[in-house]
């Protein structure tokens, strides 16, 4: 069957085309490089097997030609082999070798261009690569061969010095000074602006801007893509910009339900590690008691229904036989998001506290009729007193029923690990932070503890911990809100908004530097 040799863009998932997603999700076999972004591996069926053939400089796991004997023989086996490789294929990564043994060998191959680090690091440090009048040509070259030993079929940089216009770099970390100097020898100016972007288009993106004169003096990191030329000293700054840029923020919410928080933190510039402390499971019962409920509710069993959660709310919903089962009966949710799953089943809450606790809605809740009233209260195996008692007390008859359970996972030591050195962690429930506790342990939690409300926080401070950021609405949303809001008052002022470009120096604006606050001692 075919090979396909895939451009996997330069880092942010986000990059890869449409084209190649499509393909990645029929793969049998990936076959990828030190550089692959793991998301994009997991977009390949969870069957297909994935072959790393790990390029890491100056040690090669397997030689090119092993490689493409690799592609040919898998290529012949009739599985659909995607060979996964960084920014385009076709430049500077050996793809045309590759395409040509399997030309060679009569197995069908297709390429899939990607986008090139060499002009999407450039955008997302703020360069445009050419400008109108100013900088009308671009040079993509590389730094890996030696410039002054002049081998064979090397680079000509003397003609790359008179084209003019902008020149990219790739490969060029380790000779920076020397390719440098021979530009400047060949006439260009030694105050050229010169931007080198580590780990571009990722959540460690950084970059340093120097001139030609002063480059050689800059401590510059792999991979990076080194723009020279008057375009370099343009900041359209937006990516390292981004509220939460350079941050590393723990998600510790079920997997199921991180998706959507842990997407909206990774677009404000977060890097996000997802620590699913807790897992939702059926109730103990297997659900026999909630669809006893469910039939309760049908013949008029109940005045009100309150749901605390989500996924309460989906559980009761999927136990229903017929929409109109719900008719006769008020529905009260504790928060939008408990809302919002009633209205993906076309239930319109009846009453929504708030503020999105417990407390608040026991506020809000009506008394009993005068014969009194039966509230059906389905909601997680273990939960807070508060409603049922606050409900009794004002004269209800309450059934609480067991909808789910919040169990804990085991998880990877690496990602333990990667949870630990983190900056932030979130927590969105109690059963949360208990579990983190324990998987964690307390001097291995971030320092800075953002909770989504006051039950949340009061567990954390229990627990020991001391809570930097609570969201003022008790939501995700709310807790995004009030994570940017803490962070912009404790980070530095940022500089002004396009500085010069000086002598050597690492941009400060908001690279992902010491982290920026420090709330648990450490
Ligand atoms: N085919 C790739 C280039 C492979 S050569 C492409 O089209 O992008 C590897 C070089 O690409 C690195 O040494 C570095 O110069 C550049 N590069 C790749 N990913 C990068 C990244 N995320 N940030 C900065 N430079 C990167």
């Amino acid at each position: 069957m075919t090979v396909y040799l895939v451009g996997a863009g330069p880092g942010d998932p986000g990059l890869l085309t449409v084209r190649g997603a499509q393909i990645l999700a029929a793969a049998d076999v990936v076959v990828y490089d030190r550089l692959s972004v793991s998301s994009l591996l997991e977009l390949a069926p969870a069957g297909a097997e994935r072959i790393s053939v790990a390029k890491a400089p100056g040690q090669v796991v397997m030689s090119q030609g092993d490689i493409n004997a690799l592609l040919v023989a898998r290529g012949r086996s009739g599985q659909c082999v995607v060979r996964l490789k960084g920014g385009d294929p076709f430049v500077f990564a050996r793809g045309g070798e590759e395409a040509a043994a399997l030309a060679e060998a009569g197995v069908p191959f297709e390429v899939v261009p990607g986008i090139t680090s060499a002009i999407a690091v450039p955008a997302y440090a703020g360069i445009p690569v050419t400008l109108r009048h100013s900088s009308t040509s671009v040079t993509i070259v590389t730094g890996h061969e030696d410039p002054v030993a002049g081998d064979e079929g090397s680079v000509d940089w003397d003609a790359v010095a008179r084209v003019g216009g902008t020149i990219v770099v790739l490969m060029g970390v380790a000779r920076i000074g020397a390719i440098a100097a021979r530009l400047v020898a060949a006439g260009r100016a030694p105050s050229t602006p010169v931007a080198s972007v580590t780990w571009g288009t990722r959540p460690q993106q950084h970059t340093v801007r120097a001139t030609l004169g002063t480059i050689a003096d800059a401590e510059l990191e792999s991979p990076a893509t080194i723009v020279i030329g008057e375009v370099a000293a343009q900041n359209l700054t937006w990516f390292e910009a981004r509220p939460l840029f350079g941050l590393r923020v723990v998600v510790t919410r079920a997997r199921r339900q991180a998706s959507a928080f842990a997407a909206r933190l990774a677009d404000l510039g977060a890097d996000v590690v997802e620590l699913p402390a807790i897992v939702i499971a059926g109730p103990a019962d297997g659900g026999a008691a909630l669809r006893r409920a469910a039939v309760a509710l049908a013949g008029g069993g109940y005045d009100w229904v309150i749901l605390t959660s989500a996924n309460g709310a989906r559980r009761l919903l999927g136990e229903l036989r017929d929409a109109r089962d719900l008719g006769g009966v008020s529905v009260a949710a504790i928060g939008p998001g408990t809302e919002r799953a009633l209205a993906a089943g076309n239930v319109v809450a009846d009453l929504v506290p708030d503020r999105y606790v417990a407390e608040s809605l026991l506020e809000a809740f009506p008394a009993p009729p005068p014969g009194g009233g039966r509230v059906l209260l389905a909601r997680a195996a273990v939960a807070r007193a508060v409603l049922p008692g606050g409900l009794r007390r004002a004269g209800w008859d309450v059934d609480v029923v067991e909808a789910y359970r919040a169990l804990p996972t085991e998880l990877d030591a690496s990602v333990l690990e990667a949870a630990a050195r983190a900056d932030v962690i979130t927590f969105t429930s109690s059963s949360t932070v208990t579990r983190a506790l324990e998987l964690l342990g307390p001097s291995r939690v971030p320092s800075v503890v953002a909770c989504i409300g006051p039950i949340t926080s009061a567990t954390a401070r229990d627990a020991g911990l001391r809570v930097a950021v609570e969201a003022g609405a008790h939501t995700i949303e709310g807790l995004v809100e009030a994570l940017v809001g803490h962070l912009a008052e404790v980070r530095a002022p940022a500089e002004a908004p396009n500085p010069p470009p000086k002598a050597a120096s690492r941009d400060k604006t908001r690279g992902p530097g010491p982290t920026p606050c420090r709330e648990n001692g450490r």
